[in-house]
């Protein structure tokens, strides 16, 4: 075995966001291909469970993506639909894919070799503006939320909005302290550059960027500028690399697996070794057939794990960057 197998094999691996729990729902997904079955592996999508095992992987962040059709006035029953549908996984796993409601979950999970998953909302819209909501969603397991999609909602504005300047509401920053106190991170990954500055100075905990990439090599709007990395790093919060082809390079023939060392290196270069991990944002994106990409699916991850070998990384380093950091700021936020 390479040194770079052992340094895979034995790094909790963590992966800060995927939207596979709408791929492997009846209803199929967004993007009109059929739904699959998680528990074989398939040649479609990003994700199953013999691909995330194949890849290494310890924690998988499974998104609770609410489509602009279910939003607002159906956003809360959808998002249960979808949690549903997640522990629907969980149940038919033979207790080989587990929850994951705090760090030593997902320790747990390693020494058992288990896969675990972590539950996170993606748009604010899923709470229909109560907290009492919010608090059994968390009962419900989710550990996680993404304030807004790209869209303008009643706690933020989301980064696909042009004026973009109002930031968050009054009730945004509610719930901001509402996820603190429960114990919930703040994601800032869709928000606008007012909204994040809202949460900035909100939050008194780390918050995350689950899937965002470095501006300063991309400039899709979904990117963090430098000025965020330090001040995101600066409450001790992570941002996961994000493998969505525009977020990674303007030019498309240029998405690599290099490319996404390039945003590491970046990153590391901005805030240190301690605020970058993953966030493939894996089934949330469609490839073309035939151009370039980041890798193929989940399989290949420990391809990463070569790359940041070869560019120098310390042992101790990729084990941060795989999962290590995510894990600190798990064990600080949620327990
Ligand atoms: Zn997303």
């Amino acid at each position: 075995m390479s040194k770079a197998q052992s340094i895979h094999q034995e790094a909790v691996v963590i992966d800060g966001h995927c939207d596979t729990i709408l791929s492997v729902m009846t209803r199929g997904s967004w993007f009109g291909v059929p739904p699959r079955d998680f528990f074989e592996r398939n040649e479609q999508g990003h994700i199953d469970l013999p691909r995330l095992k194949e890849g290494g992987i310890t924690c998988q962040v499974m998104a609770l993506y609410i489509e602009p059709q279910y939003k607002p006035a159906a956003s809360a029953r959808r998002c249960l639909e979808m949690l549903d549908a997640f522990y629907d996984l969980l149940d038919r796993s033979g207790g080989e894919f587990v929850l994951a409601t705090k760090a030593q979950h997902i320790l747990d999970a390693k020494a058992q070799a288990k896969v675990a998953g972590l539950l996170s909302i993606e748009g604010g819209e899923a709470i229909e503006g109560s907290l009492s909501v919010l608090r059994n969603f968390y009962r419900l397991g989710v550990r996680a939320m993404g304030l807004t999609w790209n869209q303008r909602n009643d706690l933020a504005d989301g980064v696909g909005e042009k004026s973009g300047k109002s930031g968050l509401t009054d009730l945004g920053i509610s719930v901001v302290k509402e996820m603190e106190k429960l114990g919930m991170l703040v994601d800032v990954s869709h928000l606008s550059e007012s909204s994040f500055w809202g949460v900035h100075q909100v939050a008194e905990r780390p918050y995350i960027a689950s899937h965002s990439n470095a501006r300063a090599l991309a400039s899709h709007p979904r990117n963090l500028t430098d000025k965020q990395i330090e001040a995101l790093a600066s409450k001790g919060g992570v941002i996961g690399v994000v493998f969505c082809p525009p977020f990674v390079d303007d030019d498309r023939e240029n998405v690599s697996l290099s490319r996404i060392c390039d945003h590491i290196d970046h990153i590391v270069k901005v805030a240190g070794i301690d605020h970058v991990g993953l966030g493939s944002d894996f089934d949330g994106f469609g490839v073309t057939p035939g151009s370039p990409q980041v890798m193929k699916d989940v399989s290949e991850m420990p391809k990463l794990t070569e790359e940041l070998m070869r560019r120098g990384y310390k042992e101790d380093d990729i084990k941060k960057i795989l999962g290590g950091n995510w894990l600190r700021v798990y064990e600080q936020v949620l327990g």
